[in-house]
C-alpha cells in the first residue's frame, strides 16, 4: 500500500529539528528507522501532515560510558548497539534483549530511540529499559528534560514525550559486579514479538541477593514492574523454591490481555514460567560474573 501524501522535512541538527516539532506539533511525526511508522502509514493508522526525518543527524547516534551510565543516542541502530562492546560489557541485559527484536533486516534500520518512543509493550527494549530505571533525555526548544523509565510508558504506544520534544539519548546504569540477567521471552517464531518477555536481572553479595528487577513485556499495556517478587527476592539466597515463589508473586493478581496468540490464563502461566527461568539462569550469570 502507498504512503499518503505528507510534507518531508531532513533536519541536519537537533536543533532544527527541534524547531519544527515546535513548528508542527501534533501534526508531525518524527521518522526514525521507519519500521514500525512505515506500516502505520501505510495502513492509515498514522496520519501526520509532516515526517521530521533524523536519519540525517549524525550527533544523535553513538554509544558512550561515563561515570557508571551508558547513554546510547536515539538513532543508535539497534544492530550497532547489539555489536557494541560496550554494550555487552556493562549493559549485558540490553546486550542479551537486542538479537531478539525481530529480524537482523528490521536491525540494521530499527532504532533504540524509535523502539522506546513507539513503546510497544510487547517490544524487548521498553522491558529492559523499565527494569533498569533507564533515564531518558528528552529535548525541546526550552532545553533538556530527563524522564526516569518508571514515568516514560503511559500507555499502549503512548510516552510522557511533549509533541514538541525530540527524544535524543537513553540512559543505561553499568551492571555492577555480582550483577546476572537474563531475557527469556515466548514467541511464536524467532522475530515475531514476545507473547511474554521478561526482563530479569540479579545482583549477589556473597550468595545473597542485594538486588532483583524484573520487568515484563506483553502482559498490559506497559512494560510492568514485578514489585512483589523483586521485594521478595532481596535479602535470599537464591533456591529453586525461592524462585517458584518469585513466579507466584510475580502474576499474583496479573490480567494479561487475550488475542489470538493466547488467552489472559496462558499469558499468566507463560509469564509465571519465564520467571522461574529468568531468575536462574541470572543467578548462574551472577555467580560468574563475581
Ligand atoms: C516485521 C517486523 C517485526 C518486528 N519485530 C519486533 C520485535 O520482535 N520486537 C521489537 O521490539 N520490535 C520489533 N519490530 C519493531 C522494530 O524494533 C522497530 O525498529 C522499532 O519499533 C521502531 O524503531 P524505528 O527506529 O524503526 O522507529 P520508527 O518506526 O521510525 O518510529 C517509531 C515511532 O517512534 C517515534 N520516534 C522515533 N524516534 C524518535 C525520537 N528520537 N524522538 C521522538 N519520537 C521518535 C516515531 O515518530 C514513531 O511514532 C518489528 C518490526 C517489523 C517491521
Amino acid at each position: 500500500m502507498k504512503l499518503p501524501p505528507v510534507d518531508y522535512e531532513a533536519p541536519k541538527t537537533v536543533s532544527e529539528a527541534v524547531d519544527l516539532l515546535a513548528e508542527h506539533l501534533d501534526e508531525a511525526s518524527v521518522l526514525a528507522g521507519g519500521q514500525s511508522l512505515i506500516p502505520l502509514l501505510a495502513l492509515r493508522l498514522a496520519q501526520p501532515a509532516v515526517l521530521i526525518d533524523i536519519n540525517g543527524i549524525d550527533e544523535l547516534s553513538g554509544v558512550s560510558a561515563t561515570n557508571g551510565w551508558v547513554a546510547v543516542g536515539a538513532m543508535t541502530r539497534e544492530c550497532i548497539a547489539e555489536e557494541s562492546e560496550t554494550v555487552a560489557k556493562t549493559v549485558p541485559l540490553l546486550a542479551a534483549a537486542l538479537p531478539l527484536v525481530g529480524h537482523e533486516a528490521i536491525r540494521s534500520r530499527g532504532t533504540v530511540g524509535g523502539s522506546l518512543a513507539h513503546a510497544d509493550p510487547a517490544a524487548e527494549l521498553p522491558a529492559v529499559a523499565r527494569a533498569l530505571d533507564a533515564e531518558f533525555v528528552v529535548r525541546g526548544q526550552s532545553g533538556e528534560r530527563v524522564v526516569p523509565a518508571a514515568e516514560w510508558f503511559e500507555g499502549f504506544l503512548t510516552t510522557s514525550r511533549r509533541p514538541d520534544e525530540l527524544l535524543v539519548e537513553v540512559r543505561f546504569p553499568a551492571a555492577g559486579r555480582g550483577t546476572g540477567f537474563s531475557f527469556q521471552e515466548v514467541a511464536r517464531r524467532h522475530g515475531d514479538f514476545a507473547i511474554v518477555g521478561l526482563a530479569a536481572s540479579l545482583t549477589l553479595s556473597e550468595g545473597v541477593i542485594s538486588d532483583a528487577r524484573l520487568a515484563f513485556a506483553g502482559v498490559s499495556d506497559v512494560p510492568v514492574r514485578a514489585v512483589h517478587a523483586e521485594d521478595l527476592l532481596v535479602g535470599e539466597r537464591p533456591s529453586a523454591e525461592l524462585f517458584d515463589e518469585a513466579g507466584r508473586r510475580a502474576t499474583d493478581g496479573m490480567d494479561p490481555p487475550a488475542d489470538l496468540h493466547g488467552s489472559s490464563a496462558y499469558r499468566k502461566q507463560v509469564a509465571a514460567a519465564l520467571v522461574r527461568r529468568g531468575l536462574r539462569a541470572a543467578a548462574d550469570n551472577a555467580y560468574e560474573r563475581q
